[in-house]
């Protein structure tokens, strides 16, 4: 992305030279900063508006309409999140030194998805400390995954595998290490990352809800580029879960499975993955190194492919928009915004949420918690093929999970 040596004038400012070539343009570092950051502000004016006119059914704080908003945000080490924690700073100062207020806090939180390993805990804490110390208005906070383990709204017992029905005395995993063998024994590669995704999602709405957060907070924010839900788009669809796209790609309000709502956004939806890895180390001052953030490996398309049984649909597709972002990225943010124009279908989430969807958990999947769409669901089964469990498999246990489930499931 970066040309060495050509002294070409930055096509937007044309004052400075170019030192990034950005949806073919070539232009300077600044120029490259103001894009990156117009780009998530105009994500975050959307939320602004939308929230604001509280069709959520959430209080607007106590009344005193404090115009400071607290947000909720997942911190996984990736680029894109990172990026995103760096930009909000960016926009906050931008916002301070025109005299006006900060309009926006964040509550980073860094899902810990070692259940088991000892050590890992202290590394995730200090990378979490240097987060800390370099973006002191913001707060940061670890969770380990296995706090899922107190989520109610999850149904343990459907993630059971069948086979370990007999021992009724195991319903639902108790610790770090029956979670991690839940996990494991999933029958594949692709269920283990599905099931692993849908657990930190549904942990993440579920602090970002938590009634005890006074007041509570106004959005969760994910830092998903358009690349990451491009990538999401066609797993899911490959996994069957096709119908519950609008829930997961588009902003919008979402469920805890407890009856409470939040608005979930992608403020860096429509910047590619190689921006914002680029704002990285281009951008952020200084760099965000490998002390802040965790490049993941398994995404440079060089690396080599060991067996591919041990490849996950989210792998091979991480690895196949890494090229399609470099050579054709206007395939990548067609994939986005098609599913954009998707509309949410079998709930309600329009205007006016009144407290009586009580029938929430009779309508939504007990593992994601997604919405079920009953004539999707029976949709998709019928064009994949019905599933047919290992003799004995009560369909009572799985006619409550959507399609993707069953089959990360059950196999
Ligand atoms: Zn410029
Ligand atoms: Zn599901």
């Amino acid at each position: 992305m970066t040309q060495a040596g050509t002294a070409k004038q930055c096509r937007r400012c044309k004052d400075q030279e170019a030192v990034h070539s950005i949806r073919s343009d070539p232009i300077c570092n600044d120029c490259f900063c103001r894009f990156v950051t117009t780009k998530t502000v105009k994500r975050l004016e959307v939320l602004n508006r939308e929230t604001r006119s509280s069709h959520t059914g959430r209080p607007s704080g106590d009344g005193s309409s404090s115009s400071v908003r607290k947000f909720y945000a997942g911190l996984s080490f990736g680029p894109s999140s990172a990026a995103l924690v760096d930009v909000c700073e960016q926009i906050i100062l931008g916002r301070l030194s025109r005299g006006r207020d900060a309009a926006f806090t964040l509550h980073a939180v860094h899902v810990d998805t070692d259940l088991e390993q000892a050590g890992s805990e202290l590394l995730t804490e200090q990378r979490l400390d240097r987060w800390q110390a370099r973006y002191p208005r913001f707060t940061f906070e670890r969770v380990p995954l296995s706090d899922i383990l107190n989520l109610d709204t999850i149904d343990w017992a459907a993630l059971l595998p069948a086979s370990s029905e007999k021992n009724t005395d195991v319903s639902k995993p108790s610790s770090p290490a029956q979670l991690r063998a839940l996990l494991d024994n999933l029958p594949s590669a692709t269920s283990r990352r599905d099931m692993l995704d849908l657990l930190v999602r549904r942990l993440l709405i579920s602090r970002a809800t938590s009634a005890t957060e006074t007041p509570p907070y106004d959005a969760l924010l994910l830092g998903s580029s358009t690349t990451a839900l491009a990538e999401r788009t066609l797993a899911e669809t490959a996994k069957g879960r096709g119908y519950s796209l609008p829930w997961q790609i588009n902003d919008g309000v979402v469920d805890d499975g407890a009856g409470r709502q939040i608005p979930l956004f992608y403020p860096v939806r429509e910047l590619f993955r190689n921006e914002l890895v680029l704002y990285l180390s281009a951008v952020a001052q200084p760099p965000l190194t490998e002390d802040f953030v965790l490049l993941p490996v398994s995404t440079t398309s060089s690396a080599a492919v060991v067996s591919h049984k041990d490849l996950s649909i989210e792998e091979v597709m991480t690895r196949y928009f890494a090229e399609v972002e470099a050579n054709y990225p206007s395939i990548v943010a067609n994939v986005v915004r098609t599913t954009a124009k998707l509309e949410r279908h079998s709930q309600d989430h329009d205007h006016d949420h009144d407290h009586s969807n009580d029938n929430h958990s009779s309508t939504a999947c007990r593992v994601c918690g997604m919405p079920l769409d009953e004539a999707g669901n029976e949709r998709w089964k019928g064009e994949i093929g019905h599933l047919d469990g290992p003799e004995g498999t009560p369909m009572l246990r799985v006619e409550r999970l959507c399609y993707g489930c069953e089959r990360s499931i059950h196999g």
